[in-house]
């Protein structure tokens, strides 16, 4: 990502974007709509698996061992 408020490469695939042709979504620059598709299926997967990890988790990692 380029520092001066311009996208330098495509959120998804990592390409260098086409500035006629880029697509804008969230925030986010792809090359193409496929690679915004692409994107938003990464982000739901790994919402999910975040939430079923913390749901997994164990509460006692931290937790002082006292008995
Ligand atoms: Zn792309």
């Amino acid at each position: 990502m380029g520092v001066g408020g311009r996208p330098a490469a495509c959120a998804s695939c990592g390409k260098r974007l086409n500035y006629k042709s880029w697509y804008y979504r969230n925030g986010k620059h792809f090359c193409k709509r496929r690679c915004w598709n692409t994107e938003q299926e990464k982000t739901a997967k790994e919402a999910a698996a975040k939430a079923e990890a913390a749901s997994k988790a164990e509460p006692a990692k931290e937790a002082p061992a006292a008995s």
